[in-house]
């Protein structure tokens, strides 16, 4: 098959409802204000289903909810836990090509990055944290000779999880497998831009999560996401999203003094030095494709390598590589199979990227390919934009500020010092990718850069079990790998005397 039919089409895997209630205390609850938001779908710039547009006596009620079920949810053990877990994955699977179309169509993404990309990694993630912790049972407690030092880890309580559009499912994921897994009770409030997969899933799993441990309320930052952050029965917040957002959040949080998870925005460098040219080879042709990585998602990803760093010394013949690459890019229906690049998941992130291309050419940078929005002939009125290169110097906007588009600011360096230099030289410390034959080269630059995730010789992994989250103002805390399960966590300490 060529691709895949649009929802509520004849012949279509998926059909949605025309209105999308909250998630909450296991029921399906219509928002106290009797309000709905369009939700609109990128690939083609019309709205699709209604979704309810909460407000505090929504969270309230959410809250009311999983501060009953608590103390229940607390108490089961990680073998149940973990059983469920596995059930949400297998039904996931179950259900794969169904979902990824909806996160195609929800976010504009192409089918053959949710088929192969989002639905195996938030599968794996329930998975990955289903057997972390069962990992943990039978651990033996410290003992001395006379007395018996206990370590327990208890769950936080009840956490707010607020997560942005780019990865709707696969954030859903990254944020509840551990939470649950842990003991937790989840307030989950997807973004307002692409909250109806998550709906879906919900409607997947409703059955296996006893009432009020799971509670999905939608809406906007200010009305919903404000009010739950800053509540009083929240015990924890785990936030995604952008910096600045990230700066309210932790002032909510300072409020009654909550711990907080922030993953926040990015502006990674993507380094090529000299010796990937050194041969015309397997080598050469990956770190060709590692350039081209900044076009994955549309461009719409915290770690987007959106800042690449070429040495001097093999700048022209690199670029001349990197850019026939680049045009090689297909735009086209996110439906069909064989296309590479959809839509921007929104209208203000499409015009958030023109704003960033025009500014990008008042600095006089030069844009060696793209610039411009995509005429996509299958759907004209979607939210389309060319792979975009730009060549510059790192102080200027299109590489200090996060564009969150399928764009690259290119510059050179001439050794290593000016390469850490530049790489550093940004708020940000959220990733870098680093292309280099020589390992030692490769340590020692890792370890200068900034950031909390390095990757050498490839780009845009995202394993369950690797750790991955900010240094600098991306964010605090991490996201996946088994630590995970300590953000989520609290130890106490018995001392029992005998
Ligand atoms: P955003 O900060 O605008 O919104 C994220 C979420 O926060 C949404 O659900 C939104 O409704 C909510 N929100 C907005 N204002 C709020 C407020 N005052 N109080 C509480 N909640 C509020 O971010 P976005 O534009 O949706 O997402 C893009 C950003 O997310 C980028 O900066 C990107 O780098 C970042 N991101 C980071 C990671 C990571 O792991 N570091 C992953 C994905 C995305």
């Amino acid at each position: 098959t060529s691709g895949y039919k649009a929802p509520n089409t004849e012949g279509s895997i998926l059909t949605y409802k025309a209105k999308y209630d909250n998630f909450i205390g296991g029921d399906w609850i219509a928002p106290i204000s009797g309000e709905y938001f369009d939700s609109i779908s990128p690939v083609t710039g019309q709205a699709f289903a209604k979704v309810a547009r909460s407000t505090k006596e929504d969270i309230d009620l959410a809250l009311a909810k999983a501060q009953e079920a608590k103390a229940k949810w607390s108490c089961t053990s990680a073998t149940e836990r973990s059983q469920i877990l596995l059930t949400i994955a297998d039904r996931l699977e179950k259900e794969k090509e169904k979902f990824a179309l909806s996160e195609t169509w929800d976010n504009g993404k192409p089918i053959r990055e949710t088929l192969h990309a989002d639905l195996p990694l938030a599968i794996d993630h329930f998975r990955y944290f289903a057997g972390v912790i069962r990992s943990e049972e039978g651990s033996a407690s410290e003992l001395d000779q006379h007395t018996l030092s206990l370590h327990i880890k208890e769950p936080i309580g009840v956490i707010a999880q607020i997560i942005p559009w780019n990865f709707p499912l696969l954030l859903t994921a990254w944020k509840i497998a551990p939470a649950l897994a842990a003991g937790n009770c989840v307030i989950l409030k997807p973004a307002e831009q692409t909250p109806i997969t998550v709906m879906l899933f919900a409607e997947l799993i409703a059955d296996l999560l006893p009432a009020g441990i799971l509670n999905i309320v939608n809406g906007f930052g200010p009305e919903v996401g404000k009010p739950l952050a800053r509540s009083p029965l929240v015990d924890k917040i785990a936030f995604t999203g952008e910096t600045s957002t990230g700066r309210y959040i932790m002032q909510y949080a300072s409020e009654y003094i909550k711990p907080v998870t922030l993953e926040l925005g990015g502006k990674s460098p993507n380094i090529f030095t000299a010796s990937v040219l050194r041969k015309d080879d397997a080598f050469l042709e990956k770190a060709i494709e590692g350039f081209t990585l900044f076009a994955l998602n549309q461009g719409e990803v915290c770690s987007c390598p959106s800042r690449a760093l070429i040495e001097e010394s093999i700048y022209d013949e690199f670029m001349s590589l990197a850019l026939d690459r680049v045009k090689q890019i297909k735009m086209g229906d996110p439906l069909a199979l064989d296309t590479m690049m959809g839509a921007q998941a929104s209208q203000e992130q499409y015009d958030k990227i023109c704003r960033y291309l025009d500014i990008g050419t008042a600095e006089k940078a030069t844009c060696l390919t793209g610039g411009k929005p995509y005429q996509n002939e299958f759907h004209p009125d979607g939210f389309y934009i060319e792979p975009t290169v730009f060549t510059g110097k790192n102080h200027m906007q299109i590489f200090q500020e996060e564009i969150f588009g399928p764009v690259v600011a290119v510059t050179t360096f001439k050794n290593e010092e000016e390469l850490k230099a530049i790489a550093n030289d940004t708020q940000f410390g959220l990733g870098a990718g680093l292309w280099t034959r020589d390992m030692h080269q490769a340590y020692q630059i890792a370890r200068s850069i900034d950031a909390g995730r390095i990757w050498v010789n490839c780009y845009h992994l995202y394993p369950a079990h690797a750790a991955f989250g900010g240094y600098k103002q991306s964010g605090i805390g991490r996201e996946t790998h088994k630590m995970m399960l300590d953000h989520y966590r609290q130890t106490k300490n018995m001392l029992i005397s005998y």
